[in-house]
């Protein structure tokens, strides 16, 4: 599973994602637009950064540029390590294929020649009665005998080299597995991380309503105003506060949180009930709304950023679509009833908030929790 969109959400990126497509230098593919179909949703901010670095000044993508963009970014990047594990592997099993060949070739040749030597000895003796064998015939065994250690000894450091590409294989395919699950700019996990996540928490949910998970969705209050006010990079400061935030109230439940398109948030909480799912996203909005953007040796705030939260409860056989829209009419509740609020969906309601939204207002102010100087 990696697009989640309703029917209608994907008509609009559709829509924001032709205009787009049609000003490249390539054909209107589908890989072509697979990239715009990301970068219209907000969902792949890697993705973004690059592609938006790259189209600079009106600058327009070729085709190998969206080629490799389609790879790196949208393609499964575990594949890729996959494939290269297996390139890696096989040619460390070729190596030692040759290498334990070679060993057998040598310990065949030394076998015969020893073998050769000891009916020679066993004749010497039997003719001349037991006296001891010649000086030659002794030496030439001792120096076969080292020439076997020596075959041994290479075939040991070959196989030890072939231990440590294996271990340097492994550790690079963690690593990429690592990456291709964490976003970049935040370190929380990252969209496909929380696809991932989502779809074994879905299998793995009892029976029983009370257990059955929650998701809560966050997207940041007018954050193209903040960009637009204090610039990208403070933009990027301000993503990472925020995420610092949810993975401090997440801590306590043991739940994933995770960033899943430029200023959205994700927090699958699989053991929770109402009232914990409640106070947690109710805190998450406290803590961001406290947050202000300060400026000068003042320290004059002259901003202030808050979030709005979509909460909603799996309903019992329901798949990951039907969940996550759910938790993102939620959120869109929130936006429509004016922003920084928590609005409850539960599995029963079509759209609007089942519950009444948490209060918004300023009744937390004193524990301030961040300030951010633009
Ligand atoms: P709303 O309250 O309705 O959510 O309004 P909004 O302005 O937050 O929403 P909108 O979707 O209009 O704008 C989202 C902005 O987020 C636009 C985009 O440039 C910005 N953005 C997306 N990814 C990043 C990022 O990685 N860094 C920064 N700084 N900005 C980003
Ligand atoms: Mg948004
Ligand atoms: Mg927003």
């Amino acid at each position: 599973m990696r697009y989640l969109d309703s029917k209608a959400r994907s008509a609009e990126h559709l829509r924001a994602a032709l205009p787009l497509m049609t000003r490249q230098n390539t054909a209107l593919h589908p890989v072509s637009y697979a990239i715009w179909y990301e970068y219209v949703s907000g969902t792949n901010p890697d993705l973004n950064r690059r592609m938006q670095e790259l189209t600079q000044h009106g600058a327009a993508l070729d085709d190998a540029q969206t080629w490799a963009l389609f790879r790196k970014h949208v393609a499964e990047p575990d594949n890729e390590a996959a494939r290269q594990l297996s390139d890696g592997v096989t040619q460390v099993i070729e190596s030692m294929a040759a290498s334990a060949a070679q060993a057998g070739e040598d310990a065949a040749r030394i076998d015969a020649s020893l073998g050769g030597w000891v009916e020679q000895l066993l004749d010497q003796v039997q003719q001349e009665e037991q006296q001891p064998a010649p000086a030659d015939l002794l030496q030439e065994v001792v120096a076969n005998t080292r020439e076997i250690r020596q075959v041994m000894d290479r075939l040991q450091v070959q196989l030890d080299a072939s231990q440590g590409e294996i271990r340097r294989l492994r550790d690079e395919v963690q690593r990429a597995r690592n990456e291709a699950f964490v976003d970049a700019l935040t370190g929380l996990a990252n969209r496909r991380a929380f696809e991932q996540q989502l779809d074994a928490c879905i299998a793995a949910a009892p029976q029983t309503p009370a257990q059955l998970p929650w998701l809560m969705l966050g997207d940041i209050d007018h954050f193209k105003a903040i960009n637009d006010s204090f610039g990208h990079v403070f933009g990027d400061q301000v993503l990472r506060a925020v995420a610092q935030t949810l993975k401090s109230v997440a801590a306590p439940e043991g739940a994933l949180p995770a960033r899943i398109g430029g200023e959205e948030f994700a927090l699958l909480l699989p053991c929770a009930t109402l009232a914990q799912a409640q106070a947690l996203a109710d805190q998450m909005r406290q803590k961001v709304a406290l947050g202000r953007i300060r400026r000068g040796e003042q320290n004059e705030c002259i901003a202030r950023v808050t979030i709005s939260l979509g909460l909603t409860q799996m309903q019992r056989g329901e798949g990951a679509g039907a969940f996550f829209e759910r938790a993102d009419q939620a959120l869109y509740a929130s936006k429509r009833d004016g922003r920084n609020r928590v609005s409850v969906l539960d599995s029963t309601a079509r759209s609007g908030p089942q519950s009444p939204q948490l209060p918004g207002g300023e009744r937390g102010q004193q524990q301030r929790t961040g300030t951010l100087h633009a």
